[in-house]
């Protein structure tokens, strides 16, 4: 008589709910889609992942690494943990598979092998901060301890009389400590029930204040916050958090977790240059990086700043009145206005296209970081000017473009 088969052991990829911030960029990492949502949880579907490891540098919380060692047979299915509201404990395994030499990751492949795949070979940008960067702190506050910060500031920053209604909202946090970089982002919690009755999950921002505080030396920041009442359709839809926050008035208090990512994050050595390419409110984290620079000119430090901002019109873009008394010795400003009376519709694109000559000389520089913020749809049109740049001169973009994700010079947040 046959002896049984001992039970395959599976390492389980699975989600944090609790610290999961909901921003899709696991789902939109995965090369072989086993990523999932619904309005409750992002889960791993067991029968798909591969463990190749693409979603886990990415994540800005570390919510995506977290594993469990299942009888594969017993796996947690993508219902049992869209249904979570925390991760299961470790299960002991049964006597028969304990001593079995290694257990498959989730699907079969190896990490180290998966990694090096062409698939997750295929992202845009860095999954390592620039080599200078500062050390940031992440997940110091999460959904179950927040921290309370008070509204100290909450004005429009574009015309009253546009369908943008953009605001600049700024959170005071007291005597607590909330120490951040330009670049990363919060967690605000809206308060109320979602339509399951259940809290409401967190929603990103990213900061638009520098690391020593939207006024130096204060402990407070600043969120660029667009008002949502339009879906991607075009569709009246009412955004939870966006309204909630455009309508704070001072002294109100939000509850916020964070500090969120580890990778987009400015250079920190003398010299570095930054190329910033944003779209409306894409432009918070490159409003960080400009401040953060302005504040350094007197230290002889600072390299050179390039920036592209796209927006419907003058009017329509945040901050367009401080963005344009900044001395045009420190910041090269682009502004392409796609809707502007009287003038053609311009992409940011369209505007490294023109500037190719000062873009590929800054791209010739090892000094060199370039940022992308904004909307999803501009990712490849930026990928591909980029690449006409370097081919007018008879360079290959495929070589600098790995070279520059190596390195941690190319980092992308598009939504
Ligand atoms: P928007 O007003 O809808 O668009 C800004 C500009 O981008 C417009 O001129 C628009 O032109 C143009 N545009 C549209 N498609 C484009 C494409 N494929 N390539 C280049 N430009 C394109 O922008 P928004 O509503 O402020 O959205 C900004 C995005 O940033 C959102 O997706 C948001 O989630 C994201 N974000 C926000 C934050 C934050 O902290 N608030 C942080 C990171 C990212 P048209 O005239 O064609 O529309």
């Amino acid at each position: 008589m046959n002896a049984p088969l001992p039970a395959e052991v599976l390492k389980q990829h699975l989600i944090d709910p609790e610290i999961c911030i909901r921003c899709n960029t696991c789902e939109e990492t995965c090369p072989v889609d086993a990523i999932t949502h619904d309005s409750n949880n992002y889960v791993v579907d067991p029968d798909i992942c591969n463990g190749c490891m693409a979603c886990v540098p990415p994540c800005p919380t570390g919510s995506i690494d977290n594993w469990r060692l299942v009888v594969r047979a017993e796996a947690y299915s993508v219902q049992d943990q869209l249904g979570w509201e925390e991760l299961p404990g470790e299960k002991s395994l049964p006597a028969d598979v304990e001593q079995a030499p290694e257990p498959v990751e989730a699907g079969n492949a190896q990490p180290s092998q998966a990694a090096a795949s062409p698939a997750s070979a295929m992202a845009a940008g860095a999954a390592v901060p620039p080599w200078s960067a500062a050390h940031p702190y992440v997940n110091l506050y999460t959904h179950k301890t927040p921290i309370t910060a008070t509204v100290v500031g909450n004005y429009r920053v574009t015309g009253a009389d546009t369908e943008s209604d953009i605001h600049h909202i700024v959170l005071d946090f007291g005597e607590l400590p909330f120490p951040v970089l330009e670049g990363q982002s919060i967690g605000i919690l809206p308060p109320g029930t979602d339509a399951q009755g259940r809290p409401h999950h967190a929603r990103q921002y990213s900061l638009a204040s520098p690391r020593d505080g939207e006024r130096a030396g204060y402990n407070n920041l600043s969120l660029t916050v667009k008002r949502v009442t339009q879906d991607h359709g075009g569709a009246a839809a009412h955004g939870v958090c966006s309204n909630y926050l455009c309508d704070l008035a001072r002294n109100d208090t939000v509850q916020v977790i964070g500090p969120f990512g580890h990778t987009f994050l400015m250079p920190n050595h003398p010299r570095a240059n930054l190329i910033m390419i944003c779209t409306g409110t894409g432009s918070a984290p490159m409003r960080a990086m400009t401040e953060r620079s302005r504040r350094l000119i007197g230290s002889g430090d600072i390299g050179k700043l390039m920036l592209f901002f796209g927006a419907r019109t003058e009017r329509e873009l945040p901050y367009f009145g401080p963005l344009m008394k900044l001395p045009r010795d420190f910041i090269d400003i682009n502004l392409a206005l796609s809707r502007e009376a009287g003038q053609p519709k311009r992409y940011v694109q369209d505007l490294i296209r023109e500037r190719a000559v000062q873009v590929r000389e800054l791209l010739a520089d090892r000094n060199t970081c370039i940022y992308v913020c904004g909307l999803k749809g501009m990712e490849v049109g930026v990928l591909e000017a980029l690449r006409e740049v370097m081919m007018q001169a008879g360079e290959d973009w495929s070589i600098l473009h790995d070279v520059l994700r190596r390195e941690g010079r190319l980092h992308f947040e598009t939504y």
